[in-house]
């Protein structure tokens, strides 16, 4: 009996097969096993998380014969969404069986990021406990629930009318149409159809959320009355993790260049793991980042290669270059003056645990949701405006690094990164939101 009761119980985790998802699907997984779960992450036979079957300590299992996502590409994410859940779901049917055949195998919940919705079927199937990860911004998840209105009322608008683009969306200020995540999507009928299969028909017991209230409080209490399912906002999850959950390799030498420069100097350029710049577009910023007379560091996942003999020579007199940073690290160097950055949500909220204030180039419409907040919700950044050509670059670091509006905004910045550190301290909303979290896995 005893023995029995130091079991630890099981937490199966279902990551969506990129970088910005996978990781903070582990950092919770790294919570719940500081607070006693076993953690098991089911991921794609052609998808593998890590090679490694123990890494973090973490227990693996393979989903047999998974959509690829080198596929992404060619479908684009609405298409590929749709094959990857409609192949899915038996093969992780089984993979759950087999788990629970295990000797003793007690598992706790099924956690599922919310793109990889074939996981609810499973969950039903065996009487296991389901929960939904939102791994972007609350008020993202906000417009999934709108969008996927849209769709199921058959809404007589056109949410591509350009009159309607400045006007508020219902109820939701400081929503606007125009900034509904629509943007990259691939045709708006499917993109609306996906947004329905996600967000509309949920049977899970709850949703978890990487975001704290003092960052999005109305979007959060807009969703714990929409939603009718316990929500817990328990970002941001890098923090409370604590362990380092980076799963490429990091160059670190970046930091000892940072520790030769002036505090608050430099500017960090990163666009995530996915976000492309054209090569045009990559010149023209070298160009502008050597006029602008500051030092950047900047991560150039293809590496500097790419740059011309000349403009490479001049790029490594007053800026380094690295294929992957230790972002995290980065930003809490007191070198770093500010963050050009695509306002990926992981990228977003790294930035504002350090207090760093933000360039914002968003590519996609996730992007320009969160870009928006930065600006014009926060006011802890600029949006980079128009082509990028070398004048537009060199004056948008100035203003950051070198203004008095930059002082401003890094002010507010210092502020919100307070506000941030204590929802995560003892008493705080994300700490209380991760307790009371655990105590329902525990009770189920
Ligand atoms: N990142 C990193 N090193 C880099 C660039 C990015 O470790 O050189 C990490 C960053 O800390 C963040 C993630 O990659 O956790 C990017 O996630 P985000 O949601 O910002 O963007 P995505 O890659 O999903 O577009």
């Amino acid at each position: 009996m005893e023995k029995r009761a130091e079991k630890r119980r099981i937490v199966v985790l279902v990551p969506f097969p990129a970088l910005g998802h996978i990781t903070p699907m582990i950092q919770l997984g790294q919570a719940l096993q500081l607070k006693g779960f076993s953690i098991t992450v089911a991921q794609g036979q052609c998808n593998q998380v890590c090679s490694s079957q123990t890494f973090f300590g973490f227990q693996f299992v393979t989903i047999p014969k998974s959509l690829p996502v080198s596929q992404l590409e060619s479908l684009g994410l609405v298409e590929f969404l749709m094959k990857l859940n409609k192949t899915s779901e038996a093969k992780f049917k089984n993979c759950i069986a087999q788990l629970l055949q295990k000797q003793g195998s007690d598992i706790a919940c099924i956690i599922y990021d919310e793109l990889m919705y074939f996981s609810e079927a499973a969950a039903k199937e065996f009487k296991i406990p389901s929960v939904i990860f939102s791994t972007g911004s609350a008020t993202n998840h906000v417009c999934g629930c709108v969008l996927s209105k849209f769709n199921a009322e058959k809404f007589l608008i056109d949410i591509e009318d350009p009159e309607l683009q400045d006007k508020v969306v219902e109820n939701l200020h400081p929503l606007r149409y125009k900034n509904l995540p629509i943007s990259g999507m691939g045709p708006l009928d499917r993109f609306l159809e996906i947004c329905k299969e996600v967000f509309n028909k949920r049977t899970a017991s709850a949703v978890i959320i990487n975001t704290t209230s003092c960052l999005e409080r109305s979007s959060l209490s807009w969703l714990k009355q929409e939603l009718r399912i316990p929500l817990y906002s328990i970002g941001p999850l890098h923090i409370t993790s604590s362990a380092n959950s980076s799963l490429l390799e990091q160059d670190r030498s970046c930091i000892e260049w940072l520790n030769k420069q002036k505090p608050r100097t430099v500017i960090y350029i990163s666009f995530g793991s996915i976000a492309q710049m054209e090569t045009k577009d990559v010149l023209e910023m070298a160009w502008g980042l050597c006029d602008s007379k500051q030092p950047f560091l900047w991560v150039i996942r293809l590496g500097s290669e790419s740059l011309p003999e000349e403009l490479s020579k001049m790029v490594s007199e007053r800026g380094y270059i690295v294929q992957w940073a230790p972002q995290i690290e980065v930003l809490a160097h007191p070198a770093l003056g500010g963050f050009w950055s695509h306002c990926g949500w992981n990228s977003t909220l790294e930035s504002i645990v350090e207090g760093v204030p933000m360039i914002c180039m968003p590519f996609n419409g996730e992007q320009k949701l969160n870009a928006m907040y930065i600006e014009s919700v926060w006011r802890i950044g600029i949006q980079f405006q128009g082509e990028v050509e070398i004048g537009g670059v060199e004056r948008a670091v100035k203003r950051l690094i070198v203004d008095d509006e930059g002082a401003e905004m890094r002010e507010r910045a210092f502020v919100l990164k307070e506000k941030l550190k204590a929802s995560v301290r003892s008493g705080g909303s994300s700490y209380n939101a991760l307790d009371e979290l655990v105590k329902c896995l525990a009770t189920e």
